[in-house]
């Protein structure tokens, strides 16, 4: 099968043919017809988060079609479609898996970083951490819902029941959150790179009240702010934007240092915290939720061998959406 690997950190993607997987007793085997791409996989490429298998086929976004099944698996049967997200595995028995946190699990793996993901022809997949997928949406288009949908929707759950939420960062995540909030009945604040007209103007079409660069003032005080770009001067700047008692949320997984800040900024009783990964509920919760928002997903699509100009174009910030790669 058809492969992009990743050989060692700082590298580009190689175009590789790896044997197909054999599934093991609880897989899947997946052809893979969509995978999202995610800031997550620029990150694990770029050797900024430790220790990825390698080689690696990474790609945590996986939209496919299962073709054969473990001995064990009763969930799913030949032929339906099915996401794999981000979370592949977790332990069961450490303190947070057993109390309902799974996500923050001491022995997990991980889609795409610790386990071969989606940017390939096939996959294998544990088909308790796969979800069934709404009707409602394309290959391509649900490929976005299942990490910058999941992970958006965890960090707006986290962000509690702000009426005036910022969104720092409008790229995939923020662009589904931006139509989940609005249904809610939030008001959305979206800040861009500054001088990105176009995100702006993108960030309006989705219903935000005001749209503007990272470096301006809201017109408002905001109740909760939610940060999707990987950068840490956005932690003050989004903590002068919120109210006191106000929430600010990091929505990445990586993110560069946090400059010093002076108390004050904090004071008023104002929360920074992050959002680590996802549970298999907030899969479901989302996954549910969704198509009656409804949300829609923008997405730019790419041939899978050109998985390398799609992440170019995500550092750059040259997307519109979320990049999905087709085999
Ligand atoms: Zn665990
Ligand atoms: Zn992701």
């Amino acid at each position: 099968m058809f492969a992009m690997c990743l050989t060692a950190a700082g590298k580009v993607l190689q175009p590789t043919d790896l044997p197909t997987p054999e599934p093991g007793p609880e897989q899947l085997l997946i052809r893979v017809l969509a995978c999202g791409v995610c800031r997550t996989d620029l990150h694990v490429v770029d050797g900024e988060l430790p220790n990825p298998k390698l080689p690696l086929v990474p790609g945590h976004e996986i939209v496919g079609t299962v073709v054969k099944k473990g001995e064990k698996v009763e969930r799913f049967a030949i032929g339906d479609r099915v996401g794999v997200p981000w979370l592949g595995h977790t332990c069961g028995v450490c303190p947070y898996c057993r109390s309902g946190r799974e996500n923050l699990c001491d022995r997990p793996a991980f889609t795409g970083y610790t386990l071969d993901g989606g940017y390939s022809e096939h996959t294998v997949a544990d088909h308790s951490y796969c979800f069934a997928l709404p009707a409602e949406y394309s290959d391509a288009e649900a490929a976005p819902l299942l990490c910058a949908g999941l992970i958006g929707y965890r960090s707006l759950v986290l962000a509690g029941d702000a009426r005036r939420l910022g969104i720092y960062g409008f790229g995939a995540a923020a662009h589904i959150v931006a139509q989940v909030a609005r249904s809610q009945g939030r008001a959305v604040y979206a800040f861009t790179r500054p001088g990105d007209h176009e995100a702006q103007e993108f960030a309006r079409s989705l219903g935000a009240v005001w749209a503007g660069g990272s470096d301006e003032t809201p017109p408002e005080e905001l109740d909760a702010a939610i940060i999707f770009a990987p950068v840490g001067a956005l932690v003050p700047a989004a903590l002068r934007a919120v109210a006191k008692g106000g929430i600010v949320v990091c929505g990445g997984i990586h993110m560069s240092d946090i400059p010093a800040l002076p108390y004050r900024l904090l004071w008023g009783e104002r929360v920074v915290r992050s959002v680590a990964n996802l549970t298999r509920r907030d899969g479901e919760e989302f996954l549910a939720l969704a198509p009656r928002v409804p949300v829609r997903t923008e997405v730019q699509v790419f041939p899978l061998a050109e998985a390398n100009e799609a992440l170019r174009r995500l550092r750059e910030g040259e997307l519109r959406g979320a990049a999905v790669l087709v085999p």
